[in-house]
């Protein structure tokens, strides 16, 4: 088993890119935003042209990253991975400045640090702030600042069954490279519309119960095997 999340929204309560915006970027970051949901502009042209009209400070940046809450079951959910040996990743179009410091505040080092993070990437010049797209893969058809399906394909190395986490329309080309699909809010009704298999959760311990009964199921079958297996 594979675990890719998504992180605003599904490991954070709210959408600290969204946030960003606005409290800290010129109105026009709307304008971007509204091409982006009409399919006008892919998300990493969309990102960068929001990016570019923000003005913050590091200090400022920091105090508005340290006030988003965490999804109540976040803790719980990178530690069942941990005691199972269940790889991680969190995948975002969002920006590794923002999740390295928010996943500090997800348990002791030993959890968070087997975290691999895919993401934008983010750095301070000034007041302004320079972004670049390290995961915007050749191959893909999207536009994606961060090509979830692509980096699914690859990180997952024939690993079974691919697990996927998410809750908004940037998580919409995820589905297509997961075996299991963990949907809310928008990635929700996109999969409900598109008749998508998909298994409804409102926070993370939702997905943790699902996760540790299939876990220990599998766990069971391979002690049996091993059982019937003789040495
Ligand atoms: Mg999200
Ligand atoms: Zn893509």
């Amino acid at each position: 088993m594979i675990i890719f999340a998504d992180f605003d929204g599904t490991i954070t309560q709210a959408d600290v890119t969204d946030r960003i915006l606005e409290e800290f970027a010129a109105p026009a970051w709307r304008d971007a935003e509204e091409a982006w949901v009409r399919g006008e502009i892919g998300s990493r042209e969309c990102l960068a042209r929001q990016m570019a009209l923000v003005k913050a400070s590091r200090a400022q940046l920091n105090a508005l990253i340290d006030s988003v809450p965490l999804d109540p079951g976040a803790l719980d959910f990178f530690r069942l991975a941990r005691r199972w040996r269940t790889p991680v990743y969190v995948l975002s179009e969002g920006f590794d400045y923002v999740i390295r410091r928010v996943l500090r505040r997800c348990g002791p080092p030993g959890v968070r640090s087997e975290v691999g993070v895919f993401s934008s990437h983010l750095e301070f010049e000034g007041s302004a702030l320079r972004v670049s797209f390290p995961y915007a893969l050749p191959g893909c058809k999207h536009g994606c600042a961060t090509c979830k399906p692509l980096i699914m394909r690859q990180a997952a190395q024939g690993r079974q069954p691919v697990l996927f986490v998410g809750d908004g329309l940037s998580d919409r080309f995820a589905v297509e490279a997961a075996d299991t699909v963990f949907a809310k809010h928008v990635l929700l009704q996109y999969c409900l519309k598109r008749g998508i298999p998909c298994q409804r959760f409102e926070t993370l311990a939702n997905v943790t119960e699902r996760l540790q009964q299939q876990l220990a199921r599998r766990g069971l079958a391979r002690r049996r095997m091993a059982a019937l297996t003789p040495r």
